[in-house]
């Protein structure tokens, strides 16, 4: 039987290092970390994704301060909000929750963050650090999935390792970080011809496509570490509540070292991880 890697459990360890740094920020040099969150729009998914979050600020002594615009907010209005929370001492972190309307430009949102605030880390600069390993805030997702990773695996140097999905959000920086401690990688995506096989000559396998049950067992070679970032929402049968998905069909995956579950895995981490950006940004402030 594959190992089942808790996220909430590691998530909580997570948070109460973060607490403790909190705590030690504000003895030491009489700062709290802030968080800005920015809604737009009514979206459900996203309004539970801020809440979250928010909650999960409360937790460990962050200061969250919500910001709630309409769907129908300009471009320009968002962009003046955005450079007031740039400015605003009390923020440390700045999080504009995607997807944005479709009159909004999101990169020019995401751009206009100030790079030392940019907690999710999709700032060019942040992503520039990245890519020379060069240091810069690294998104949530990404940087939860290593820990993930380092909590089942001694040396993640050699081995080798499948990203499935290459997004600017999720794929793409997995992949960099990976490098970075010398995996050898292979980045896939809708395109890719005999993904089967290429994923089962790997050590580690990242699923990060947002599709059901993509991953099938005989993709797996025996042992591998296999991660599922994919979260799917599917409709419960009537009466039933929706569930959430991944990209691994887990009950396959027998012959497999180490896996996550969904949810349970890479979402507790992810959020964990939001949180730790941001009292490093606060600890790098001023
Ligand atoms: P995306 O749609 O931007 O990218 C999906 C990628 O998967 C693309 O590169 C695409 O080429 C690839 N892909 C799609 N179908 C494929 C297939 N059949 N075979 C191989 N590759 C395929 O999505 P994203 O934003 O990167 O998110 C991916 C998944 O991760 C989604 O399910 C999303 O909900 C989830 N996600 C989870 C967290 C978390 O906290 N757990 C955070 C972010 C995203």
């Amino acid at each position: 039987m594959a190992r089942v890697i808790d996220g909430r459990a590691l998530a909580r360890k997570l948070d109460e290092r973060t607490a403790q740094v909190v705590a030690k920020l504000l003895d030491d040099r009489g700062i709290k970390p802030g968080l800005a969150v920015v809604l737009v729009g009514d979206d459900p998914a996203s309004e539970i994704y801020v809440a979250h979050k928010v909650k999960a600020c409360l937790r460990v002594g962050i200061e969250s301060f919500k910001h709630r615009l309409p769907a129908s907010v300009s471009q320009q209005d968002l962009l003046a909000l955005v450079a007031r929370l740039n400015h605003d001492p009390k923020v440390h972190g700045i999080l504009v929750q995607v997807p944005l309307p479709r009159h909004i430009d999101p990169s020019a949102i995401l751009g206009a963050i100030d790079p030392a605030k940019d907690v999710d880390g999709f700032h060019p600069v942040n992503v520039g650090r990245l890519s020379t390993g060069t240091g810069g805030l690294v998104p949530c997702t990404p940087l939860g999935v290593m820990m993930l990773l380092d909590s089942v695996v001694d040396e993640i140097k050699g081995m080798s390792a499948v990203v499935i999905g290459k997004s600017n959000i999720v794929g793409k920086p997995i992949a960099m970080l990976l490098l970075e401690r010398e995996a050898t990688v292979t980045v896939t995506h809708i395109a890719t011809r005999g993904l089967p096989d290429i994923a089962r000559q790997a050590d580690i396998i990242i699923a990060a496509a947002g599709v059901p049950r993509l991953v099938r067992g005989f993709w797996v070679k025996a042992g591998a570490v296999v991660i599922d970032v994919g979260i799917t929402r599917v409709s419960g049968a009537s009466g039933e509540r929706d569930i959430l998905v991944g990209d691994i069909a887990i009950d396959e995956m027998n012959h497999a070292g180490a896996v996550t579950p969904v949810p349970g895995g890479v979402g507790p981490m992810t959020i964990a991880c939001l949180l730790a950006n941001t009292v490093k940004a606060a600890k790098e402030s001023g």
